[in-house]
């Protein structure tokens, strides 16, 4: 598959057009979208409008940014300025965006071409984007199986190639679990890495924007595009990253024993067994390490993001954005109206969910108590980061599931994102990367690696030497 980064090479020296390249994934996107439904909406005006000017640019012997040219999809949960952002919800479906996210102002400064915005599980709460207000979005792979979630259209998207590139948001595995099911990398950063400046909060302290690509190498680039610190976002960090030198043969790969789990689907062990083997052939050091609370992590992150979700959500109130249902009479009903028409049955369970957790007599028991779990959790990712540099798991017990399967029953649902939670809990960074082979299904496994706050730099050139061997 093309890479973004040559793709805006040729740009750049005028061996290709933006405007033909837009066009191109214009038409694929016709071609193939009426099946995937990955977009809610293509912006073809505005991308077209966008390569034009950089072909101009070009022309009159103008610089242009390092992503010229380059097709990106977003998420519907992002801010693009006089673009709609609905986050796949009634009660947002005919919002108009009043400016850009941070991340988005820094992918157009860099040339490159929003071309739509991606299907999502409402407000981000999901794991197979099957809680779209709007459509289900099929995986690529084999199209009985859901993408994953909550990002399942960013992922479809790059992997069917209607985009380079896209973005996505992860609050407790939404990029990396749609990774690891359509075969593409997904990467959350560091929380704080990644302005969150024009993102729809969903829970606050864990949401991350990372991105999707179909190779390392892209991953690594535009991540140094949409990274660094942004005075909009008081949660963004002005810590740089680490830079080592790499070599593999120093890397030092930790394996929680607490992954080798029940529900551990065979296909998936027997491909992380395989990664590892490779790993250790490549020179890297294996070595046995335990995340004793990782088991705790599920509960924990359901308490905490479903009480900042309760909180954030308030803000849907009928009179500040968005939906203001007809059939109220009052102030009363029209909250309750507006609301009650405008969620979704995920969102409705969560901002219940919350509601409680956070009430008087309760909020010891559970919001306090999960967030007690979560600095345990945090002290052994701490813990193991003294004795290893990456640590390696699966991205998911299962690969992907067919649509219905799971949608009935929250609970086996939440498990989904079993492995990608901890990550989030503790802030920390890690990838999501296919692996070498696909089950008779044609789906793929992904691997997870993580790695300490602000060393993205450690994950990419370990993920560059597993794609080249
Ligand atoms: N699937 C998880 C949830 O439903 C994670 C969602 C996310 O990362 N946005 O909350």
């Amino acid at each position: 598959m093309n890479k973004a980064i040559l793709i805006a090479k040729k740009v750049k020296s005028g061996e290709l057009k933006a405007a033909d390249i837009i066009k191109e994934y214009l038409e694929r996107i016709k071609e193939k979208d009426e099946k995937i439904n990955a977009f809610l909406e293509v912006f073809t005006d505005s991308a077209l409008k966008k390569a034009a000017e950089i072909d101009l640019k070009i022309k009159q012997g103008k610089p242009v940014g390092k992503l010229a040219g380059v097709p990106v999809a977003i998420k519907d949960n992002m801010l693009y300025k006089n673009h709609k952002m609905s986050c796949a919800s009634k009660i947002l479906e005919h919002y108009v965006s009043p400016y850009s996210a941070t991340v988005v102002e820094k992918l157009l400064n860099e040339d490159a071409v929003i071309i739509g915005r991606t299907n999502m599980d409402e407000f981000a709460m999901g794991s197979s984007t099957e809680n779209s207000s709007f459509k289900n979005t099929k995986n690529p792979l084999n199209e009985n199986y859901v993408p994953g979630g909550s990002s399942g259209g960013s992922a479809a998207a790059v992997a069917a190639d209607m985009a380079l590139i896209s973005l996505g948001s992860d609050t407790g595995g939404s990029i990396r679990q749609p990774a690891a099911f359509c075969g593409v990398y997904g990467l959350k950063p560091t929380y704080g890495s990644v302005s969150r400046y024009g993102l729809a909060a969903f829970a606050s302290s864990l949401d991350q924007i990372g991105c999707f690509t179909n190779n390392p190498e892209d991953m690594e680039l535009v991540f140094s595009v949409i990274s660094g610190h942004d005075k909009r976002d008081s949660t963004s960090s002005r810590l740089r990253q680490t830079k080592k030198e790499f070599d593999i043969k120093t890397v030092k790969i930790g394996i929680p024993k607490e992954h080798f789990m029940d529900g551990l689907k065979p296909e998936i062990k027997k491909e992380f067994l395989s990664t590892v083997q490779t790993l250790k052939n490549l020179g890297a050091n294996i070595i046995n390490i335990s995340l004793p609370n990782a088991r705790y992590a599920l509960p924990a992150y359901y308490i905490i993001s479903s009480s900042e979700a309760s909180a954030n959500l308030g803000r849907y109130d009928g009179m500040r954005y968005g939906l203001n249902s007809k059939n109220a009479d009052s102030l009363a009903s029209s909250y309750k109206l507006t609301r009650g028409e405008g969620f979704g049955p995920e969102v409705k369970r969560r901002i219940m969910l919350g509601t409680y957790s956070l009430s008087a007599g309760y909020y010891d028991a559970y919001y306090i108590k999960a967030q007690k779990i979560r600095t345990l959790i945090k002290k052994d990712f701490k813990k193991a980061f003294k004795e290893v540099d990456i640590i390696l798991t699966p991205t998911t017990p299962t690969n992907a599931f067919k649509f219905g399967e799971k949608s009935k029953d929250p609970i086996s649902m939440y498990l989904s994102d079993i492995f990608t939670i901890p990550a989030n809990l503790a802030g920390v960074c890690a990838v999501s990367a296919p692996s070498k082979n696909t089950d008779e299904n044609g789906l793929s496994a992904g691997m997870q690696f993580i790695s300490n706050h602000f060393n993205e730099n450690a994950l990419f050139p370990l993920m560059g030497l597993l794609n080249n061997d």
